[in-house]
């Protein structure tokens, strides 16, 4: 995350090789060694398997995480919003993939820029549709270049989102994208979001065991069809050990593995899949000290708490303290053993580390990721990354 063409404010700027401790608070903080470690194991995985890695950049929405990505032999992002996509190209990122339907025109003409973008400099556009109207609107929007847009079909292989059920309509959509010069029929989009976070192994296999024949049946009529499917891309962290194992899907799209949050950690350990470990933290400040509470200064405002608060991360010598709900600014820290000593708090302006509970939203609280060399713990900063993408659109 060295190369940095986005600008910095100069206070920020001025963190760059300073020691953790400068880092004020709340501020989120990716530990470098910790991220590398979870990509080289991530990359080792799908270089064993003969998978394409195309990690979820939704995860980071910044290019410079994504350019480690692809340095580390990722093949390409993918991306949620059209406003992901252009930070994405923006910043470099040449492949880069849709996993989202896109129906507003608005957004359809930024898409069809973007792809015109990307194929004058050799990179490629993808997409997922779900319906004849969604194609409908993507051709027309590209009639305003000579680029051809990838369109995978996506599959509604469990979770019940998006997607076109598994049946005879996928060959009907599949036959309206060929039908456009445009439009290249590159596969299909089979996610299962519901299945990332079951907590057992046995959970998580018997969920892609039973999306992965969904895939197959669709894959059976669309090549009676004379449409045979090129690639099928698809995969969460949660669960593309099962994935790779079906040998049905050639791409994975993991995006949480990089940085991780507490929910994936609350996951049952799967031997077949890499263990990743936490590498995204909100550095904060004991701020208020009472007879049997502490307080920081990270609440809702520095980490979301839909998958449940934030871990408290103890560094070595740091007694072990349970994370408390304390609003907008605080968070109230409980030693783990309430009947312990009161020497079990910390003090008045030490610094704690949280572990998020889920990291995408998390990430789009902040303006900047603070990226940690050599540790939390007497570590420097090697760079200040910005949330290029923040935001919903
Ligand atoms: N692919 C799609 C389509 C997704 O929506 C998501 C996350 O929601 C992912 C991949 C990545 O999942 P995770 O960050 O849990 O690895
Ligand atoms: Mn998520």
């Amino acid at each position: 995350m060295k190369a940095q063409p986005e600008p910095l404010p100069d206070h920020l700027r001025a963190l760059v090789g300073q020691g953790v401790d400068a880092i004020d608070t709340p501020a989120l903080v990716v530990d470098l060694d910790a991220a590398n470690r979870n990509l080289q194991r991530a990359v080792e995985f799908a270089t064993k398997h003969r998978l394409r890695l195309r990690p979820h950049a939704k995860m980071h929405k910044s290019p410079a995480v994504a350019r480690l990505e692809l340095q580390a032999g990722a093949v390409g992002v993918c991306v949620q919003t059209v406003a992901e996509a252009e930070a994405m190209g923006a910043g470099g990122i040449n492949d880069i993939l849709i996993t989202n339907e896109i129906l507003a025109v608005n957004k359809l003409r930024r898409v069809a820029a973007l792809a015109h973008q990307l194929s004058v400099r050799g990179g490629q556009l993808g997409i997922v549709v779900d319906s004849a109207e969604g194609v409908e609107r993507l051709a027309q929007a590209m009639q305003l270049t000579k680029a051809v847009v990838d369109v995978y079909i996506e599959i509604d292989v469990g979770q019940g989102r998006c997607g076109v059920s598994p049946d005879e309509k996928v060959v009907t959509l599949a036959r309206a994208v060929v039908a456009r010069s445009s439009l290249r029929f590159a596969g299909l989009h089979a996610y299962h979001g519901g299945a990332q976070h079951l907590r057992t192994v046995g959970e998580r296999h018997a969920a892609i065991v039973a999306a992965a024949a969904k895939v197959e049946d669709v894959r059976r009529l669309l090549e009676a069809a004379d449409m045979p499917v090129p690639l099928v891309t698809g995969a969460g962290t949660g669960t593309f050990a099962h994935e790779a194992a079906s040998g049905v899907w050639n791409e994975v799209q993991p995006g949480s593995f990089l940085f991780m949050d507490a929910d994936y950690l609350r996951n049952d350990r799967d031997p077949a899949q890499p263990q990743f470990e936490p590498a995204l933290f909100v550095k904060a400040q004991v701020i208020s000290v009472s007879a049997g509470h502490a307080v920081c200064d990270a609440g809702l405002k520095a980490h979301a708490i839909d998958s449940g608060v934030p871990e408290v991360h103890a560094l070595p010598g740091q007694p072990p303290l349970r994370f408390a709900n304390g609003g907008d600014e605080h968070g109230v820290l409980h030693p783990l053993d309430e009947s312990g000593p009161l020497s079990n708090l910390p003090a008045l302006g030490d610094t704690v580390w949280l572990i998020p509970g889920h990291c995408d939203p998390t990430v789009n609280l902040h303006s900047h990721l603070v990226v940690v060399r050599d540790g939390l713990a007497g570590g420097r900063v090697e760079s200040v990354v910005p949330v290029m993408a923040r935001g919903v659109w």
